[in-house]
């Protein structure tokens, strides 16, 4: 499916090829590399897109695609209320600034310290709305004493998504059981203000999937109308549900390799609203994308350190990787990538990309794991060491992911907004790698522990304890 709108003012997709190479290239010399960029022009165009396709529906944005708080912001005042999946993202979407009436928590197998955060922070906000997948979470909240906004998830049944690992809807994992869940949404409302149903199919969903997408959404709009008809109802029940919403969540697909035409997204929003209808009076569509609203308003920038021509394949080392970026290890994600020049070949050699030719290339990052790579066998301009790379939709799931593994400081992120930048989260540096860390105990204690207790045991009791030690312990005692 294609996007018929016109290329012009709001695009339906941002190509790598779209950014202003020369401007990543100055980013890139004030801020150094491994940096994102993020721009927040293009998160406010890709929400106004939303609200065109989806006027009347409830916008929410699943703030785990991308937490920075400039983000947050921009997506605030577009009018998007934010999705959040643990205490942490709660915490974020209040201090960018989000009202507790359009923060939505979603619970799964939560944490007692997050529900405990969530029921205080619901104490001041009235209005925040928690997303239940199982009863038992149900249970531990009303024994904290919460009694207000509840919103019953559903599973589906119904999965779609990129990857296998983002298939929500048919995994148990998330959700009560579709056939159980309008008995689940009755009894609750005994204890709560139930006033929505949730399921979300999975991430990343692209045309050919939305058969899946539109099954999930006739199912929703069922349960809608058992819940608000109870005659309709074979659970039993006598008393309508007082429904706000039904949220068929988010995972809309963006296109990551050139040629993959966008989602047309006004299509989706026809065949959603068709699948759901007829809504209960006074009921909403609510929908909940994150990686459409970030995705290709961000890249990750990384300089070539190392060219290493191999008999196998020519590897162009990066200073990024999967620390960075996980999505190509942990799902085979592709992710275009563009050479933006800037470096020097071996023979002195400094032409603009456009002018050398295309070379096959495997870019690989500094961690120690071979699938620390970010593409393979990918026609680049002839890469050589010192030019810049910018590898494109990383505004979703990108630093969101990033960790420190290989004791790795998380890079920098720098806004862009109009003309003007704006570092938001400086480079992690080494200090930081150890900042949560609590000094060790004293190595001479241990040692005066170990030596007393040596000393102080039976030669029987010490030849039981070499006898209960595991193998490489023993071995490494009796040596
Ligand atoms: N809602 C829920 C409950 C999710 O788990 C997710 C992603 O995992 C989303 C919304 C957003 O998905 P996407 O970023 O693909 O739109």
């Amino acid at each position: 499916m294609t996007d018929d709108e016109p290329a012009g003012e709001n695009p339906p997709v941002r190509r790598v090829s779209d950014w202003d190479a020369d401007r990543l290239v100055d980013l890139a010399g004030e801020y150094d590399t491994p940096l994102y960029v993020q721009d927040l022009d293009r998160v406010r165009e890709n929400c106004e897109r939303l609200r065109d396709a989806f006027p009347d529906a409830d916008l929410r944005y699943a703030v785990k695609a991308h937490t920075g708080r400039a983000v947050l912001e921009a997506v605030r005042e577009a009018g998007l209320d934010a999705e959040c999946a643990s205490a942490g993202e709660l915490d974020r979407a209040l201090a960018a600034g989000f009202d507790g009436s359009r923060i939505h928590y979603t619970a799964v197998n939560p944490p007692a310290r997050d529900l405990d955060y969530v029921v205080g922070v619901a104490g001041a906000e009235p209005g925040l709305t928690v997303t239940v997948g199982a009863v038992d979470t149900l249970d531990r909240l009303a024994e904290r004493g919460y009694d207000g906004r509840v919103c019953v998830r559903v599973n589906p049944g119904v999965g779609a998504g990129h990857h296998e690992k983002v298939r929500t809807g048919g995994a148990a994992k998330f959700g009560v059981p579709r056939d159980r869940a309008a008995a689940v949404a009755r009894d609750a409302a005994a204890r709560f203000d139930v006033v929505g149903v949730h399921a979300h199919a999975g991430s990343g969903i692209d045309p050919e999937q939305l058969d899946s997408h539109r099954e999930l959404v006739a199912r929703m709009g069922e349960l809608s109308r058992e819940l608000a008809e109870p005659e309709r109802d074979a659970s039993g029940g006598t008393e309508p549900v007082d429904l706000e919403y039904v949220d068929v969540g988010g995972g809309f697909g963006v296109p990551y390799e050139e040629a993959d035409p966008p989602l047309d997204l006004a299509a989706v929003a026809d065949a959603t609203r068709e699948a759901v209808a007829p809504l209960p009076d006074g009921v909403a569509l609510a929908v909940e994308p994150g990686r459409y609203v970030v995705a290709d308003a961000g890249v990750l920038v990384t300089r070539v350190n190392t060219v290493k021509p191999t008999p196998a394949e020519t590897v162009v080392g990066v200073d990024a990787g999967m620390t960075d970026l996980l999505r190509p290890a942990l799902y085979d994600a592709y992710h275009p990538i563009s050479n933006l020049g800037g470096g020097r070949s071996a023979d002195g050699g400094d032409a603009a990309p456009a002018d050398r030719s295309a070379t096959p290339v495997t870019v690989a990052g500094p961690i120690c794991e071979t699938g620390d790579v970010l593409c393979r066998d990918r026609a680049l301009a002839d890469p050589v060491r010192g030019d810049l790379l910018a590898v494109g939709v990383a505004g979703a799931y990108g630093y969101e992911m990033a960790s420190q593994y290989n004791s790795r400081p998380r890079p920098a992120e720098v806004a862009v907004h109009g003309g003007a930048s704006t570092l938001v989260r400086r480079r992690e540096t080494l200090a930081d790698l150890t900042a949560v860390e609590r000094e060790p105990p004293e190595p001479a204690a241990s040692e005066a522990d170990a030596v007393e207790r040596r000393g102080g045991a039976s030669e029987r009791g010490a030849a039981a304890d070499r006898d209960a030690a595991p193998e490489t312990d023993r071995g490494v005692r009796d040596r």
